[in-house]
């Protein structure tokens, strides 16, 4: 049996069909007043049928939504063709290149705003390889967003240096703007710093995988839903397991695994900044913010590091469930989800990614 996740691309058009949107949206109105669903009884507005259709569906059998502010033009599978190199729509006369390598099962649906066409298909999940190593992932980290440890190679990770940074620039520049009345302008940073944040946790997410993926080795992450029950939060921490960023960069982190066919196994926390990754040795004062000490065999570790190497090995000791969500992404009609794969690839920030090292052993 396969298993298919629902992806979606996104592609910058470059044409004009504010006619066409605008049509979209009486449609859409017409639909909210009238409740019909035949195409017919919008012939006169003068969209495409085909496109009208998806429109006078989605708003018609909808009863919560009153009002709309935007209507995009909604190509459904069989108005859409596709080769290797790109993506067809004859009734838009519209053409869309596919600049890197991705292999269609299905198009389900383009949906055409005014700059970007969201391209949502069906991506066939590859088998996930036997591990042979493991990585174990420390989020509960003070300056990175994620400290990934493989346990195998005594090899480090760290990524997402900048991120706390970005949190409290944002976060002032807010405050600043409110005190000054400059409300409008509040939402807009808003905005851009969820667009930053988005791209990092893109790139992070990715960095893992790929890391897995070239080692072969398994992810175990923490599964850290009642942490807030369980753990004293420490108290500097901003890329908090209570933020959507957190939320945002462990559903990337699944929903790519996936795509490239990478185990991802859950583990309890365990005294995972406690334990002294060598010799086991647990103890409450060992943790310090910075680097762990341990008072029995003596080593001196990075924290974080440390937290990582104990998640993996909680994994080899077998105390673990494997992720079996499979609806981390669902298809979607006007907020596109899930992985945006800008054309050709995501541009690089400076700064944010990363540090490596192999610790001694
Ligand atoms: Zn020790």
């Amino acid at each position: 049996m396969w298993s298919f996740l629902i992806l979606t691309l996104k592609i910058k058009h470059y044409q004009n069909f504010s006619r066409e949107l605008s049509l979209a949206k009486k449609i859409a109105e017409y639909a909210i007043r009238e409740r019909t669903l035949s195409s017919k009884d919008v012939k006169h507005i003068g969209l495409k049928s085909v496109i009208a259709n998806q429109i006078l569906r989605k708003y018609a059998k909808n009863k919560t939504i009153k009002t709309v502010n935007s209507v995009k033009l909604t190509v459904p599978s069989q108005g859409i063709r596709f080769t290797k190199k790109e993506i067809i729509i004859p009734c838009l006369k519209l053409t869309l290149p596919i600049r890197f390598n991705i292999s269609f099962k299905k198009i389900n649906q383009v949906e055409i705003g005014e700059t970007f066409a969201y391209v949502s298909y069906s991506y066939e999940e590859p088998c996930q390889y036997k591990p042979k190593q493991v990585i174990g992932v420390d989020r509960n980290t003070i300056k990175h967003v994620l400290v990934a440890s493989n346990i195998d190679t005594g090899k480090v990770l760290k990524l997402g240096k900048k991120c706390n940074h970005i949190h409290t620039k944002y976060k002032n520049i807010r405050r600043s703007l409110q005190k000054n009345g400059k409300h409008s302008l509040v939402k807009k940073i808003k905005d851009r710093e969820s667009r930053i944040i988005r791209n990092i946790n893109h790139q992070i997410s990715k960095k893992l995988i790929d890391e897995a993926q070239n080692s072969k080795a398994i992810i175990v992450l923490e599964e850290l839903k009642d942490i807030r029950k369980t753990t004293k939060m420490r108290r500097k921490q901003r890329y908090s397991i209570n933020s959507w960023s957190f939320y945002q960069l462990q559903k990337m982190i699944e929903y790519k695994s996936k795509k490239f066919g990478v185990p991802v196994a859950y583990v309890e926390p365990q005294y995972t900044s406690q334990r002294c990754s060598k010799c086991g040795h647990i103890e409450a004062r060992n943790r310090k913010l910075k680097e762990f000490h341990c008072t029995k065999c003596g080593v001196v570790e990075n924290a974080d590091a440390n937290a990582g190497f104990n998640i993996a090995s909680l994994y080899r000791q077998g105390i673990s469930r494997f992720s079996t969500d499979r609806d981390v992404l669902k298809g979607s009609t006007d907020t596109p989800k899930g992985e945006n794969i800008r054309n050709p690839e995501t541009p690089k920030l400076n700064g944010i990614l990363s540090l490596e090292y192999v610790r001694n052993s």
